[in-house]
């Protein structure tokens, strides 16, 4: 406080007032922006808790929906984020930074499943009710049971998915880390751990075609075109954010994003072959799961 009672005394002396770097018209703070030091009017700063102008907000990453305190409840702000991000995934993640930190974005990435797959649970459980009031009746596991027992079930999968996200975007975010760094990347492994968090935004669309994946036939289809779209957006969307973050352009940013796409396929890539490779071993006939 004494430093800005000197501060005061000194520019009343000079008869000079700091004025906004926008809004040359207004009086601004008298403590400049704590990133870039230019000085801002209070409507620039937003709240008065706020130590950061508006371009630097927006450089560090809060231009996210998600993380605008201005920005309504949870779920208004898992919308405003899925809207603004999904169709455009590079200028989306080229803004991403360390914004709010680590926490917000694994927040976001579990809500973002959960919502995303209890709808497709709703939507099942009647059929699946409806189902199982065809099933033979059996006195050791009465329906009563077996329907709480499926309600858990379907109740508990939203939860197991958003497990396995944060999994994912642990493998995807540190692999893009590494190729980042690598390539000479300046943003910092928080920055790129947020990135593969966010690329969960594309939950509402896994889930839908997770659930059109169960129609016979076209559902392969559907889950094939599926995959390979969420590894081209992936790119786009890691491409945007290794410029923006790693100062990484061009064509080793383009590289750079796609080394998670490229570990995937080959993993994928392997699995299959050893599972394969089991069951022919084993010597027992390939059935899909489903
Ligand atoms: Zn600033
Ligand atoms: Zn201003």
């Amino acid at each position: 406080m004494s430093g800005e009672v000197e501060l005061d005394r000194i520019e009343d002396a000079f008869h000079r007032t700091p004025r906004c770097a926008v809004h040359a018209e207004r009086e601004a703070r008298r403590v400049p922006c704590a990133r870039c030091g230019s000085y801002a009017c209070e409507e620039c700063f937003g709240a008065a808790s706020e130590t950061l102008c508006v371009a630097c907000r927006q450089r560090v990453g809060e231009s996210l929906a998600w993380e605008r305190d201005d920005g309504g409840g949870v779920f208004a702000r898992l919308w405003a984020t899925t809207v603004q991000m999904l169709p455009a995934p590079f200028t989306a993640f080229e803004g991403i930074r360390v914004g709010k930190g680590l926490w917000s974005a694994i927040q976001f990435a579990v809500i973002e499943n959960v919502v995303s797959y209890a709808v497709p649970m709703l939507l099942c459980a009647p059929c699946t009710f409806f189902a199982l009031s065809f099933a033979p009746a059996d006195p050791d596991l009465p329906r009563g049971v077996l329907g709480a027992a499926m309600c858990g079930l379907l109740a508990a999968i939203p939860f197991v998915v958003a497990a396995f996200a944060l999994l994912g975007a642990l493998f995807t975010g540190l692999l893009y880390h590494l190729a980042a760094s690598v390539a000479g990347g300046t943003g910092e492994l928080v920055e790129s751990l947020r990135a593969a968090l966010f690329l969960q935004v594309l939950a509402p669309i896994s889930a839908f075609t997770w659930m059109l994946g169960r129609i016979p036939i076209l559902g392969i289809v559907v889950t094939l075109v599926g995959f390979a779209g969420t590894l081209v957006w992936q790119t786009f969307a890691l491409a945007g954010h290794a410029r923006g973050a790693h100062r990484i352009a061009d064509s080793r940013g383009w590289l750079v994003a796609a080394v998670p796409a490229l570990a995937t396929l080959a993993l994928v890539g392997a699995l299959m072959v050893g599972v394969v490779a089991l069951v022919v071993g084993m010597g027992l006939d390939l059935e899909t799961p489903d």
